[in-house]
Formats: structure tokens, sequence, C-alpha cells
């Protein structure tokens, strides 16, 4: 990528990010060897008896009402279902009561995507489109009365709603947006052309978020037009123009929802659909995405507890070599790891909607290592039920060929996995970065790892790093305090020593990008099965066997997520980075000759 399109996209991410940049968020803390309790919210462990009740209700609902059998068979998702889904509050649950909504936290309405995830991926997907990420960009950057003319027919799901930002030219790189809105001659509106791939619902709603190009027509200091900018416009399909190519793209799984392919064609927008300020649509976008990628980490919960409960049951009875399953130890390691890591993506999912409901502004490193870690753990419960259940499971008449093809999506969709890593370290590592001074210039664009390091002058930092305090409640949760505290000052002596040894040019090593975000989530997520157990040993008596379970499985999910953090730190020095790209590039050069 050339030096201008990198740092054309710094000043971009720079703007979009704005002062969140300069917010020190939990997870930010850790790359400084910090351990920030006070930035840690209370672990939500009390379920208020209202959404106890609809939680109850979509359960019965999901079990009497919605087949994901025959969902995936048919590829739809019956209107029936959205309407009742409107009826109990799921499709408003967040959206304010004027609207028709429930005003729910973050926290409660990932109870309910909990079910649903647990029960249907693609019914979980369709809510989750429609409603995190379609109606809340209305939400927070809508006028009042653009609220009021869509909010309450989206509430009760009379309307559906989608959010259009990929095209063909722009995925991971969403700032490459090519779908063009020309200003018209007498200011009314714009006339919008270009194309959208992949939309879910995108066929079928009746409201939709695009994000299009305008062009910037201030100046710059030379005299010189700004390029273009992103603009969020509020498309519905009755205007001339809107073509639907594809309602319903067949695909792997998640096959009820609706993927579609869109095209605009001279299409006129009002200038009253710009949705939030002209040039602000990736705003608008990353906000919206954010919170989006919360409710991953609930639907992620749902179907890792299914598959879990299922999976022990089904090793318990199975006979084979005289045994059941559960004796043998290949399969105890697989329970072992799956009830562990759906005990830490639950404890990571909840801690994280607490950050957003206690209002902590700024919750964007917190949402993305949520999102990375439980769709990866969730893909490896899945494989290791699959492999549990043996040739049982590869037939359509169990859940789970379908549960994976609906789960691959996840690590793909919001930001992929393997972006969302680079992204993090980026963006945890720039303050290190301004903390030792050198390096500001390359690692304020975390967006793209674009931009260029200055001259890093290396300061010894990693001497001064001692083990940050970790203050528990219950002194017998005091030994699992101190180890995490060790390890946030080992990692945060291993991010400092990155930035000397690499400057510049660690925005381009992926490898190690990825070893510090795979570090880092680990840390994130201990604390939150931490905060969690203290939380409940606070209310709780330590010998009733429910607890005494739950300390058992958040101490387990600990020690080998310990285990984990070490292997990568310690992988940091000692890898296979410099062969793999040696061979690599042999590999390209033999294909291109
Ligand atoms: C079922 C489905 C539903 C969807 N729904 C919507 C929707 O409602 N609205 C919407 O706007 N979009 C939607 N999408 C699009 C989705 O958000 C994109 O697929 C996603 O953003 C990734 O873009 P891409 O698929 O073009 O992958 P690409 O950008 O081509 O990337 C492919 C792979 O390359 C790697 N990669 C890319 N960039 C980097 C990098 N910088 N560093 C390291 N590795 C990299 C990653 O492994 C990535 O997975 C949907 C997609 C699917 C499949």
């Amino acid at each position: 990528m050339s030096i201008n399109r990198r740092d054309e996209q710094r000043a971009q991410a720079e703007e979009i990010l704005g002062d969140r940049l300069d917010q020190v968020s939990f997870a930010k803390g850790l790359f400084g060897g910090r351990y920030l309790s006070e930035q840690l919210a209370n672990y939500p462990l009390e379920v208020g008896e209202s959404v106890q009740r609809l939680t109850d209700d979509l359960r019965a609902y999901c079990l009497a009402e919605i087949d994901p059998a025959t969902i995936d068979r048919q590829e739809e998702i019956p209107l029936s279902i959205v309407r009742e889904l409107g009826r109990l509050g799921v499709l408003g649950a967040c959206l304010p009561k004027s609207a028709g909504g429930m005003e729910l936290g973050q926290t409660d309405y990932c109870r309910l995507l909990e079910v649903l995830g647990g029960h249907c991926g693609a019914t979980a997907l369709f809510v989750n489109a429609h409603h995190s990420i379609g109606p809340r960009a209305l939400v927070l950057f809508g006028t009042s009365e653009q609220r009021q003319k869509y909010l309450p027919k989206l509430v009760s799901g009379e309307w559906i709603s989608a959010f259009a930002l990929t095209e063909p030219e722009a995925g991971s790189d969403a700032a490459n947006v090519q779908s063009m809105a020309t200003p018209t001659d007498d200011g009314s509106g714009f006339l919008l052309n270009g194309e959208k791939r992949w939309i879910t619902n995108g066929g079928i709603a009746q409201v939709l978020t695009v994000m299009a190009r305008t062009p910037d027509l201030s100046k710059r200091q030379d005299g010189t037009r700004q390029a273009s900018r992103i603009t969020a416009f509020i498309v519905t399909p009755d205007m001339p123009g809107f073509e639907v190519v594809e309602s319903r793209m067949s695909k792997c799984g998640v096959r009820g929802t609706a993927t579609s392919r869109l095209a605009f064609h001279d299409m006129f927008v009002p200038f009253d659909h710009v949705l939030g300020e002209l040039g602000g649509g990736l705003k608008v976008a990353l906000t919206v995405l954010d919170f989006g990628r919360t409710t991953f980490g609930a639907s992620c919960t749902g179907a890792a507890k299914f598959c879990v409960d299922r999976a022990v049951r089904h090793a318990q009875t199975r006979v084979q070599f005289d045994q059941p399953l559960c004796e043998f130890e290949l399969v105890q390691q697989k329970l072992a790891y799956m009830q562990a890591g759906a005990f830490a993506m639950e404890s990571c999912t909840y801690q994280t909607a607490a950050q957003i409901d206690a209002g902590e502004s700024d919750f964007m490193l917190e949402t993305a290592m949520l999102k990375v870690y439980s769709t990866d753990v969730l893909w490896q419960i899945i494989n290791d039920t699959i492999q549990i259940f043996g040739g049982k499971a590869y037939f359509t008449d169990e859940p789970y060929e379908r549960m994976m093809r609906d789960a691959r999506i996840n690590m793909i969709g919001e930001g992929a996995n393997d972006v969302l890593c680079v992204f993090s370290s980026l963006m945890g590592m720039r303050d290190v970065g301004l903390e030792l001074e050198a390096i500001l210039h390359a690692i304020q664009s975390p967006l793209g790892n674009l931009g260029r390091l200055g001259r890093f002058a290396g300061h010894k930092l990693g001497s001064l790093l001692v083990p940050p305090q970790i203050d528990v409640r219950n002194a017998m949760l005091e030994p699992e305090a101190a180890r995490l505290g060790r390890l946030v000052a080992k990692f945060g002596a291993n991010v400092e020593w990155l930035l000397r040894t690499y400057r510049e040019e660690i925005v381009d090593r992926q490898h190690q990008l990825a070893r510090v975000a795979h570090a880092v989530m680990e840390i994130y997520v201990s604390a939150c099965v931490l905060n969690r157990l203290d939380t409940t040993l606070l209310h709780a008596d330590a010998d009733d066997p429910s607890v005494k379970f739950e300390l058992e499985t958040g101490g387990f999910y600990l020690q080998t997520a310990e285990r984990r953090i070490h292997e990568n730190l310690r992988a940091l020095r000692n890898n296979d980075d410099e062969a793999t790209t040696r061979f690599v590039n042999a590999l390209l050069a033999q294909r291109r000759s």
C-alpha cells in the first residue's frame, strides 16, 4: 500500500475514532501493564424480574414455535415468527419507550440473544441485523423526525431493517466504499449510484442504512479539494432506482436469513435522509458495529451451552470398548475445554455488556476481543461436539452440522477475526507507544494497520513494570488474582519489548500482532472470569454445590488460559515467522511463474 493511501487512512481513522483514541479503557490499560480495577463494572449476576419473565417467554416460544431445522431447509424465517418476536418485545428491546420499545440495557438484551443463539443461529442473526445494527444507528445518530418516522414500525416488526456497508471493493476495507451519492444541483438531495452485496435482510427490509461516498466540497489550506467521504443514508425500497438484484443468495449457513445483493441507479435520496453528519458515515458504522459485537458473545454463549449439555450427555451414555466415551482422556479433554470455554465467553459477554451499561464511552477493544474470543471458541466447541458424537453428528437429523455451518460466518462478519486481532493490538499499543514517545505517527492508524512509525527512543520501561495489585473481596481468590497480576506485568513488558524491537515495522508484523491480540484477549477474559467469581462469592456460600462447581469451572479456565497466554508470549521470541515468510514468498513466486 502506498504511503499516501496509508496517511489518508490514518487521518480518516483518527477522525472517526475521535477522542476515543485518548481514552484509557480497561483493556487498553493492560497494554501498559496496568489493571484498572476501577474501570471494571460490577459483574451483573442479578436478572431483573421482568427480564427474567421475558427471557422465559422467549425460551418457551422458541421451543414451541421456532423450528431451526425447517428454517434451515426452507431458507426462510416465517413472517409469523418476525411478528411474534415483535409482539414479545425482542425487536424493540433496546429501543426507546417513546417508540414502543423496552429501553433495555445491553446486559438484558444479551440475555435474550443468548436464548436465540442457543436455539436458532439464523433467527439470532436476523434479530441482530434488524435490531442491533439497523435501528441502533437511528437511535444514536437520527434526528427526532427520523426516529419518530421509522422506529415504531421497526419495534413492532411491521418493518424490517438492514445495514448496507459491504460492496465488491469494500469488505474488510470498509473505507473503500465506491457507491457514490452526488448532490443534486438544486440542493434538495443526492443521486445515489452503486451496488451492495451480502446484506442481511437487504431484499426484505423496508428501512435500510446505506453507506455511500459524498464529495467533500471544502478545500484544504493549499486550495485543493478534500477527498470524498462516506455518509450514512436512510434508504427505503420505494425510492425509484432501488433494485434488489438478488433477494436470497443461497449460502452455507444461517440459511433462514435473506442475504441480498442490491443496486442503486440514479436513486434520488432527499437531503433529510442523511443519517448523522455528512461525511460521518464511517463513524456511524463503527459505533453501531461496536454494539453489535456484544451480541455475538451472547448468541455464541447460547450455542456453546447447548453443545456442552448435549456432548456431556452423549459422552456419558455412548459406550465403546466397554466404556462410556466420557472415560477416555481425549474425550475428557474436550469436555473440560468446552465447559470452561462456554463459562469464560459467558463471563466476558456479560462483563462487557456491563461496561457499556455502566456508561463507559470507550469499549471498542473490549467488544472486539469478545467477538474474536467467543466466535473462535464456539467454533472449537462445535468441532469438539461433532468429534464426540462421531458419525451421528454428520447427519441432518441432528443439529450439529447445521450449527457448524451457522457458526462459520461469525468469524468473518462484522470485522473478520484476523482484522480485529490486528486492530486490537495496534489500538492497544498506540497508548504505550505514546508513553514511549516516539512511535506516535504510525501507530495512530490502528484501523487498517497502517501508518508509519517515527523514530523510537528506546526507553527501558519494561524494567519499571511491577505486577499490578489486583484486589479481590474473597481471600480464596487471592492466588488467582496474584497470578493474573504477574501475567499483566509480563504482557506489558512484552509489548514494550516489541515496540523497541520492531519500531516502525510493528504495523506490518502480523504474526506478532496476532500473538499480542490472543494473549491480551485471554487476559481480558481472565479478568472477567475473576470478577464474576469474586461477585458470586460475595452473594453465595462457597460450599453450595453449584457455587463450588462454578469455582471449579472458573479456576480451570484461569489455569489453562494462563498456559496459553505464556505460550503466546514465549512465541514472540521463539517462532517460525521468518521461515514462514520465506516459504510463502517461494510459494507465491512458484505460482506466478
Ligand atoms: C452471511 C453474511 C451476511 C452479511 N451481512 C452483512 C450485512 O448485513 N451488512 C454488511 O454491510 N455486510 C454484511 N456482510 C459482509 C461481511 O461484513 C463481510 O464479509 C466482512 O466484512 C469481510 O469482508 P469480505 O468478506 O469481503 O472479506 P475480505 O475483506 O476479502 O477478507 C478476506 C479475508 O482476508 C483476511 N484479511 C483481510 N484484510 C486483512 C488484513 N488487513 N490483515 C490480515 N488479514 C486480512 C481475513 O482473514 C479475511 O477473512 C455479510 C456477509 C455474509 C457472508
